[in-house]
């Protein structure tokens, strides 16, 4: 479980504008599902990982009973606070806009749910909800998409920040002499989480998956770092400094999660810093202040598009349940890196069942193994 320090700002601006979509259209051939059912509202506590905070609720338009087909109204929510404008584009505008493909209506019961497509892969939204998923990874959106005269109709920052780089964008490449600072959670007093099994701590099992993984990354041409090598305490802006001081190009904490003394929660999650005025989708209880901005805010697209990468793997090589890719903006580690940086945390000391295959060598095994694949 990674434990946030208290959230201090950095005002720095640099939200990359991406380029349009150059990517072929292309229709997806399968029946897709739609996004799991909506997960819990519990009141917020950072002890709680199932915590979500929504978005204030929008007024959603209902259809007009016909349509206007050619051209969509723009719309512009604005709330009673002191928070921006807000932008709403439709989705087949957007679409048509960036040279993806004319978004497809899957479903129109108890949701409708729509998927748009390019060469890059699938996206599936829903109306009403922030879930969605990426190429069958479960992610979650800023914003819940709206139905307006019939059409969904997406945030502007959830297009900006979320379908851009996932639909339009290049793949995540990496140059020949690349450096990564791989982040084993914790530390000497810090221990983590423990395992309801046998109390095993959390700091243990990050350091044995980042030794396993820092010998396939070299293999695959990676210079690797490992934050630290022993069961050492290291503060969370201790790692982002060693990450700048090896001019890491990736960052990559590794953790295990708990939902103490619930043993239910289960699954994988990878998360990455929220782009500035989104909610995030975990707050633990921090303050979120949506318009802040961080150092990393800097590479909001390549962070989605790492953490889909790795979530995707991960989820692949273990056989997890899918806690999607997720939003934070009270992670210390991620907050001042000047590089693509994730955490992931790979299940749950505090579910038997979880804590388990966490505690068995060969499944950590195959945790790095898949990280490893991830940045092929
Ligand atoms: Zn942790």
């Amino acid at each position: 479980m990674f434990k946030p320090f208290k959230p201090i700002g950095i005002l720095f601006c640099a939200l990359i504008l991406l380029a349009g979509c150059a990517t072929t259209p292309k229709q997806p051939e399968e029946v897709i599902s739609p996004p799991a059912a909506s997960q819990s509202n519990a009141a917020l506590n950072w002890e709680d990982p199932n915590a979500v905070h929504r978005p204030p609720a929008h007024q959603v338009v209902q259809p007009a009973p016909v349509a206007t087909v050619n051209s969509p109204p723009r719309v512009v929510h604005q709330t009673a606070t002191a928070e921006p404008v807000q932008t709403w584009t439709a989705l087949d505008r957007w679409a048509a806009q960036h040279k993806v493909g004319t978004p497809h209506l899957l479903s129109g019961t108890p949701v409708r749910t729509y998927a748009v497509s390019s060469l890059n892969g699938v996206m599936i939204l829903a109306i009403g909800s922030r879930e969605a998923s990426w190429n069958g990874v479960e992610m979650l959106l800023g914003f819940a998409p709206e139905l307006i005269d019939g059409q969904m109709f997406v945030h502007g920052l959830d297009l900006q920040k979320n379908l851009e780089p996932l639909l339009c964008a290049p793949p995540l490449t990496f140059n020949p002499n690349r450096v990564i600072v791989i982040d084993p959670g914790h530390g000497g007093s810090n221990v983590g989480t423990h395992s309801v099994l046998d109390g095993r701590f959390e700091k243990e099992f990050t350091l044995d998956w980042a030794k396993r993984l820092k010998p396939m990354l070299e293999t695959n041409g990676w210079k690797v770092f490992l934050s630290r090598t022993s069961d050492t305490f290291l503060t969370n802006s201790d790692r982002v400094v060693f990450a700048d001081s090896h001019n890491a190009d990736l960052f990559i904490s590794l953790h295990f999660n708990s939902g103490a003394p619930d043993e239910k929660p289960h699954g994988l999650t990878t998360f990455c810093l929220t782009p500035v005025g989104m909610p995030s989708t975990l707050t633990r209880g921090y303050a979120d202040p949506w318009m802040e901005h961080l150092l990393n805010n800097a590479f909001d697209a390549q962070n989605l598009q790492l953490a889909i990468q790795v979530q995707s793997t991960l989820l692949r090589a273990t056989d997890m349940d899918d806690r999607g890719v997720q939003r934070a903006r009270f992670m210390e580690v991620l907050r001042g890196q000047k590089r693509p940086a994730i955490l992931i945390e790979a299940g749950y000391l505090s579910n038997p069942h979880e804590a388990k295959r966490i505690e068995d060598s060969e499944f950590r095994q195959k945790l790095a193994e898949a990280v490893a694949d991830a940045l092929k």
